[in-house]
């Protein structure tokens, strides 16, 4: 399924048909996350990649990360995921001197509670980065993939304040919506929560009780303390019915 061959409501459906399908089919295997979201990646990989075939080369590379200092929201199969690839490396970055754990905490100290614009000023960068480059990329959020510049400098000026504009590639912002809405669409099908997650405060308290995956399996709210309404989720969920019925 390419989104540039389908228009974004047949994509959005046939993805979220997709979602229901693993679900119902993984709802008590362990692998049940990891096919979602290794589903929702492919996805969005593929379809970016079709989708900026002409369009100019992105700016981003190795090392910068400029944009790391912006919120990342997430939804509970991003955080617990997440959760467990830290569990897994912890022990050998515990070796080197890093502690994740604790590098969260401290992000969160500033971050918890802080809207978007003051977060921006607070310039607090994500407990990930390690010498620029991300630690966590090959599990990074949508949030992060779906932001790509074409042009750094605008980057580091924005966040400097100097410039308000920074030409963001217009698939990528797109593509992450599509594909995150799909996985909550189904996820709010299957009867569990469905929201997007504030990352630091999510992890932190994904990391610190180890009940919380199962509970939210079982369909318990147990991240809603983090929980981000960037739009009301009565509004979102309206939007959700909407776009199942609509016809293509
Ligand atoms: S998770 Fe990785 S890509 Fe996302 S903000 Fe943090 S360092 Fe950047």
């Amino acid at each position: 399924m390419s989104a540039q061959a389908l228009n974004s409501l047949a994509f959005f459906q046939q993805l979220q048909a997709h979602f229901s399908l693993i679900w119902s089919g993984l709802r008590y295997r362990p692998e049940l996350l990891d096919t979602l979201l290794m589903r929702a990646w492919q996805s969005f990989d593929a379809n970016v990649a079709s989708q900026c075939e002409g369009l100019p080369a992105l700016d981003c590379h190795k090392g910068c990360a400029t944009c790391c200092t912006l919120r990342v929201t997430a939804t509970a199969p991003e955080v617990f995921m997440l959760a467990r690839f830290i569990r897994a490396v912890t022990p050998g970055l515990m070796k080197h001197g890093v502690d994740l754990r604790a590098q969260i905490a401290r992000a969160n100290d500033v971050t918890c509670g802080v809207g978007e614009a003051d977060r921006v000023a607070a310039r607090q960068r994500c407990p990930f980065i390690a010498q620029g480059v991300c630690v966590v990329y090959q599990v990074r959020p949508l949030a992060c993939r779906g932001l790509a510049s074409y042009d750094r400098k605008a980057c580091a000026q924005a966040a400097s304040g100097l410039v308000d504009e920074i030409p963001y590639s217009e698939p990528h912002m797109r593509l992450r919506s599509l594909v995150q809405n799909a996985l909550q669409s189904a996820l709010r099908d299957a009867g569990v929560a469905w929201g997007n997650h504030e990352l630091n405060q999510a992890l932190l308290m994904a990391l610190d009780d180890d009940t919380l995956e199962a509970r939210w399996l079982a369909g318990e709210d147990v991240l809603r303390a983090a929980q981000v309404e960037e739009v009301p989720e009565q509004e979102m969920a309206h939007t959700f019915d909407l776009l199942k019925r609509a016809v293509m």
